[in-house]
């Protein structure tokens, strides 16, 4: 059982556990990630609820602000 999160950067699905680069896919969705922000922020799993509906691609973020 493996925790995922979708990279802030190109949205792909990555996996949490052993991710030297979480919450990023790779080093380099993480270097373009800080050198440049723009709208995308740290989205840090845990607060999200799980659905039913959360098969592989969950369009429907819902962000805490
Ligand atoms: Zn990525």
């Amino acid at each position: 059982m493996s925790l995922r999160v979708k990279c802030p950067t190109c949205h792909r699905e990555t996996e949490w556990e052993n991710n030297p680069h979480r919450p990023f896919c790779s080093d380099r969705c993480q270097l373009i990630d800080l050198g440049g922000w723009t709208e995308e922020r740290y989205r840090i799993p845990g607060s999200e609820t799980q659905s039913p509906l959360d098969d592989e691609d969950d369009d429907d973020d819902q962000e805490v602000r």
